[in-house]
């Protein structure tokens, strides 16, 4: 490889584009891809006809906003149909080297097939996430991610072809994976937020220390919004010692669309395979840049199944403008998933917020349980935190600060919060932890 190792970007040109350079690169490509849709993939050559677009109608990028809207049930009703990639495919199976599926939260998974190209350009993106993090060839890597049938799984390809040492974690019983933190003393690893901080946590219990008895210079995050939250990452880091990256990645597209740089300021996110629009939650109107509301891609390159309009559910916004670190690539921030917003007294609360205040309180352990409930016709919400060990304080007191500090910070106070001893959550997790349960229509006695 003949890549400087000093330098910051893993593909300079391509990083540091002018924003018209990169907008013109992103409408030819846009241009191809839509006509690519319409004339190979069924499914767009109706809804494109139904809605009376077509493909020469791409003038600019904001043309897109003619075209029809997809989400996931647009994915869940036309695979398998007609084929066995279903009406958004776009190539035939025999050009399709890879499919992964998502579970998802709800319903029946939903796969995204990739070819050969496809999947070169996917781990290539990939690379440059790992790059842009500080990952080098004589980086020793942990990729602790499932590898069975997640898309995520497969980046560690793209950190093999950087040249790092990879070892394969995939989803190890925490005490080999602390084994091999210990043994083959690796510099990075990935896994999600809250696992990063259970796992530092039993590392603690174990004996070990984890800033001194392993070699953790960087923890990758992705799959929980924990990464983007500053109190979640600086709880990490501080336990590692170790430097936290949040990544963005979407079963649909790549297991990292986009990711932090050493500004943590928002995920730079890969603009020349993605075009990011915003749009209004209810109405769908389009948004400028900067404000929040649902992102919504267009996948500029993939043609096994090109994602034209799709609305990803996810909450929120991207800034354009150049980050510090010289890429020109977009910045999008994650407040939360749509699903997962609930309104109290006509605010919009994302549990993100709540996290975020109750990783700020020095008494509690951080780990949390939100319960969303209906009372009197209207959305409620409770808290179950636990006390920190050694905290003298009564559990009224600690109770009537995190109700404040929530108060403070979201504009409504829980209806409740409930205070644990230290262990007294049944919230860790080796994976991802489920945090939120959402009791409306059951009644809920408080
Ligand atoms: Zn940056």
């Amino acid at each position: 490889m003949s890549r400087d190792i000093n330098s910051k970007f893993w593909d300079e040109e391509l990083e540091t584009l002018p924003r018209e350079e990169l907008e013109k690169r992103q409408l030819e490509d846009l241009k191809e891809i839509v006509k690519f849709a319409y004339d190979h993939a069924p499914y767009y050559k109706r809804s494109f006809d139904e809605a009376g677009v077509k493909p020469e109608d791409i003038k600019t990028l904001k043309d897109i906003q003619k075209f029809p809207f997809i989400n996931k049930k647009t994915q869940r009703d036309t695979q398998g149909v007609g084929s066995f990639l279903g009406e958004l495919a776009a190539v035939p199976e025999e050009d399709v080297v890879f499919i992964s599926t998502s579970s998802g939260s709800t319903g029946v998974p939903t796969m995204s097939p990739f070819t050969k190209k496809d999947f070169d350009e996917f781990q290539d993106t990939e690379s440059r996430w790992f790059w842009q993090i500080g990952m080098r060839p004589n980086d020793r890597y942990v990729h602790a991610l499932n590898f069975s049938l997640y898309v995520g799984g497969p980046d560690v390809i793209g950190a093999q072809n950087l040249g790092a040492l990879c070892i394969w974690g995939g989803t190890l019983p925490s005490e080999r994976l602390l084994f091999i933190l210990k043994t083959y003393k690796p510099t990075i690893i990935w896994t999600s937020p809250s696992y990063a901080w259970q796992l530092g946590e039993k590392a603690l219990k174990a004996g070990y220390d984890p800033k001194k008895d392993f070699n953790i210079k960087k923890i990758i995050v992705a799959g929980e919004l924990g990464g983007s939250i500053d109190a979640t990452r600086k709880a990490i880091e501080e336990i590692w010692g170790a430097e936290v990256f949040d990544f963005y990645g979407l079963s649909d597209i790549f297991g990292a669309c986009a990711a932090q740089c050493e500004y943590h300021d928002g995920l730079h996110i890969a603009e020349n395979h993605i075009l990011v629009e915003t749009v209004d939650i209810h109405t769908g109107e389009v948004l400028e840049p900067g404000e929040v509301g649902e992102l919504v891609f267009t996948t500029l390159r993939k043609h096994a199944r090109p994602l034209i309009r799709f609305k990803t559910g996810d909450i929120g916004r991207i800034d354009t403008t150049k980050c510090k670190c010289g890429r020109t690539h977009g910045r999008i921030s994650i407040l939360g998933r749509k699903d997962d917003m609930f309104i109290v007294s006509a605010v919009n609360v994302f549990p993100s917020d709540i996290e975020a205040v109750i990783r700020e309180q020095s008494d509690l352990t951080g780990e949390y349980l939100i319960r969303i409930f209906e009372k009197d016709f209207t959305s409620k919400y409770a808290v179950e935190v636990e006390k920190a060990a050694g905290i003298a304080k009564d559990d009224e007191t600690v109770a009537a600060e995190v109700s404040a500090a929530l108060k403070a910070r979201i504009g409504v106070k829980p209806a409740k919060v409930i205070v644990h001893p230290d262990g007294g959550l049944d919230t860790r997790s080796e994976h991802k932890s489920r945090r939120v349960i959402d009791e409306r229509n059951i009644d809920y006695n408080i």
